[in-house]
């Protein structure tokens, strides 16, 4: 029988994951299926415990659920305890696991695709939320300082905190990054779905930096900025959304897909 995944999430229409596991399934002769759900928002629970009653083998879950999904897991992996959110679930007999490829994704992105060493860097992380706090942790592991700024500075306050005394992580209102530069920029705010900028200074890039937007399939209000601003690298999030992607893949399937070719094809 073919096993069954789903990404799950609100909006969802716009997801390009059925397509990327479908290419993975493929190039690995793995029997699965692969589809987007959209959850009410007020539903998420209720959504994921009716695929697992009706055997579904994992799900991923993104917008706005990640911290939802968290609370659900009875088991965790490491990465997905530091995040507190979870983006990728393994349904095991009656236990929901739960692990967070997104940190792993991106550091793939930017090192090994985009070729920009982090070691050492400067990062200014836009947003607070799921995909911010999954990719924090891999970033402070990597040797990176991070200003977290966010529109609800408590939010970026509360995960700066659990980095208090390390000297390299730093919660900021917007209106306090003037005069500031960095040789990273990441848009892991959900700006760019209601096609709007997070209120950044002019400026903001060293010489050199990479401005990286999370989001995928548009040309955002934070990429034109990056360009106009002179950022010398300026890469949407569809590296990331393939290598978290293949990350998912291999937890679920034991196999680990080319997700090289696999983005090419997605770019082509
Ligand atoms: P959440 O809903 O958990 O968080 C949204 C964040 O965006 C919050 O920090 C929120 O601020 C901020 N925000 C929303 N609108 C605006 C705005 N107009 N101006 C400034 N800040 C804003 O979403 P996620 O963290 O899960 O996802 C964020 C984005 O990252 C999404 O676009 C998602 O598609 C993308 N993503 C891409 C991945 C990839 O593989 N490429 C992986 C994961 C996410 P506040 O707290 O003040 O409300």
């Amino acid at each position: 029988m073919t096993d069954q995944y789903a990404v799950i999430g609100n909006p969802i229409s716009h997801s390009k994951s059925p397509l990327i596991h479908s290419m993975f399934a493929q190039q690995t002769g793995q029997d699965m299926s692969y589809e987007a759900i959209e959850s009410p928002l007020d539903g998420f629970t209720a959504t994921i415990l009716r695929l697992r009653d009706e055997g579904y083998k994992g799900c991923n879950v993104t917008v706005p659920f990640k911290f939802e999904a968290f609370k659900l897991c009875n088991r965790l992996s490491n990465r997905a305890r530091d995040a507190k959110a979870v983006n990728t679930l393994i349904f095991r007999d009656d236990e929901i696991l739960g692990a967070n490829t997104d940190g792993a994704g991106l550091l793939a992105d930017i090192e090994k695709n985009l070729n920009f060493k982090l070691m050492w860097k400067d990062a200014l992380l836009l947003g607070a939320g799921g995909a911010a706090a999954g990719v924090l942790w891999p970033l402070f592991n990597a040797g990176v300082g991070i200003v977290i700024a966010n529109r609800t500075l408590e939010k970026a306050q509360l995960l700066a905190d659990e980095f208090k005394g390390s000297g390299t992580v730093y919660a900021r209102r917007y209106d306090e990054l003037a005069g500031k530069q960095f040789d990273l920029v990441i848009n892991a705010t959900s700006s760019g779905l209601s096609d709007e900028l997070p209120p950044l200074p002019e400026a903001l890039f060293k010489p050199g930096a990479l401005a990286y937007d999370m989001m995928y399939g548009r040309d955002t209000p934070f990429l034109r900025y990056a360009r106009e601003q002179g950022a010398t690298t300026v890469s949407d999030g569809l590296g990331m959304l393939v290598e978290q992607a293949a990350e998912a893949f291999f937890l679920w399937r034991n196999v680990r897909p080319d997700s090289k070719s696999v983005l090419e094809k997605m770019r082509a």
